[in-house]
């Protein structure tokens, strides 16, 4: 019996809530609340006769901490699942503790303004400190510690695909294959085809600010980075077939880098067509990928927003892609003295997945765990005051959640290794 506020109601959101109606005997009431309430008011009105779950809607600006505080108080919700964006993720936990209320999300902080000179003056120094160059890391959100563990609150961090259920991975292997780990790739194929010439899969201000970015990886205690896309490998992927991938900087790899005692190396891989790099490339140079405003006839637009505006909304991809996505964890270790391989995974389709909640699987592999990760917050699995990553939990209830509501985990413990 639980009350929850969703924040968002995008193309994750949208998943989320209907996984969440599905559980109704623990997601008693939902609210949902968005800048864009029609959003909320038009999915409501889709599953209204199809759950027990309660839901209402709401409007809310989640930049505005006052108005989220408002809203948390009239509703009084358990929980607040953040699935909006993460440039709303820290004054959603703001207002998280000013109303005395657990907290969770989907993806670590990130500042939408990145001129911005006092972010900017920390953000400099983080990157001579720390190697690491990525907009996002999670000091801001760690440094919530302290106030979430003295409210006896729970903070739950990036409950999706990746960050998340990788993150459980690791626990999962940690805690039943190895003694110690030592490498860890983290393999993340999508073999779908949408039919566009140029699409993102999710938020593209998000999805192209990653994809842009130079990469890293975790090697032998230290940050190593490297220019975007110059590592590739080829993987031939269970049930998508051989993919060309590139290492990417990831957020897990900065948590996992200081959870997983020892372990040597950590590196990200995600999949990319030829297709997609030419055109990401070409609208790089030109500037559309910027986040910087420019002033276009008298009018202030920043470039990635208005290439926004230009690209297939993610939400619209579900009935057209085909194909699977396939993601998961490879290790390398030892167990009982002896060394050892291990791999982690799940296969979804994305036309199963628009089956079940008009969605791709992208959207898909990131809702089911947001719900999942909230019901182990509210069945009281998951409940420790403070501000925590996935893989600081027990693994196994939540990857049983995981299998039990759509993305079962498959295993090999001969795979192939990425070299
Ligand atoms: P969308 O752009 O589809 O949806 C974002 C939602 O947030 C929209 O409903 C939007 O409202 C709402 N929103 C944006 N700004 C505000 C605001 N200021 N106040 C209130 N609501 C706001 O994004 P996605 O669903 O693709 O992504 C959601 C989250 O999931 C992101 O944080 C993303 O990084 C994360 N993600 C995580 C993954 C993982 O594996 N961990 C993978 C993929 C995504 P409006 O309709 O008005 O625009």
């Amino acid at each position: 019996m639980s009350r929850v506020l969703i924040i968002g109601c995008g193309g994750v959101a949208s998943v989320a809530i209907q996984k969440c109606c599905q559980v109704s005997e623990v997601f008693t009431e939902i609210c949902i609340a968005s800048r864009t309430k029609s959003k909320c008011d038009d999915l409501a009105a889709k599953l209204a006769s199809k759950t027990t779950t309660k839901i209402t809607t709401a409007q809310v600006d989640a930049d505005n901490v006052n108005e989220l505080i408002e809203l948390i108080n009239s509703y009084k919700p358990e929980l607040v699942m953040n699935i909006a964006l993460p440039y709303q993720d820290l004054t959603i936990m703001d207002a998280c503790l000013a109303c005395g209320v657990n907290y969770m999300d989907t993806a670590n902080y990130e500042p939408e303004n990145i001129d911005d000179p006092e972010w900017r003056a920390i953000y400099e120094k983080r990157c001579e400190t720390e190697g690491f160059s990525a907009y996002f890391d999670y000091s801001w959100q760690w440094a919530y510690r302290k106030k979430f563990e003295e409210a006896g609150l729970t903070a739950l961090l990036g409950s999706g695909f990746d960050p998340g259920v990788t993150q459980a991975y690791c626990a999962y292997a940690l805690k039943h294959e190895f003694d110690q780990i030592d490498t860890i790739d983290i393999l993340d194929c999508n073999g779908g085809d949408h039919g566009y010439p140029f699409a993102t899969n999710f938020n593209p201000e998000i999805n192209l600010r990653e994809v842009s970015a130079p990469g890293s990886y975790w090697e032998n205690g230290h940050w190593v980075e490297i220019p975007a896309m110059s590592i590739k490998r080829e993987y031939n992927f269970e049930e998508v077939g051989p993919k060309d991938m590139y290492l990417l900087h990831h957020e897990e790899i900065e948590s996992l880098a200081k959870t997983i005692p020892g372990v040597k190396r950590i590196r990200f891989f995600m999949t990319f067509g030829q297709s997609y790099l030419t055109h990401m490339k070409c609208l790089e140079n030109v500037g559309m990928l910027s986040a910087t405003p420019i002033n276009y006839e008298g009018k202030e637009i920043v470039p990635i927003q208005f290439l926004k505006a230009l690209l297939p909304d993610p939400a619209t991809l579900g009935p057209r892609t085909k194909g699977k996505t396939n993601i998961g964890c490879i290790f390398t270790g030892t167990k009982d003295g002896k060394p050892k391989t291990y791999y982690i995974y799940n296969i979804c389709d994305h036309q199963e997945c628009y089956k079940e909640v008009e969605s791709q699987a992208i959207s898909y592999t990131t809702g089911v765990p947001a719900m999942c990760g909230a019901l182990m917050l509210l069945t009281g699995k998951w409940n420790k005051p403070g501000v925590y990553t996935v893989e600081e939990f027990d693994p196994d209830p939540y990857i049983e959640a995981l299998d039990k509501y759509g993305l079962p985990h498959r295993e090999s413990h001969s795979p192939a290794l990425v070299d």
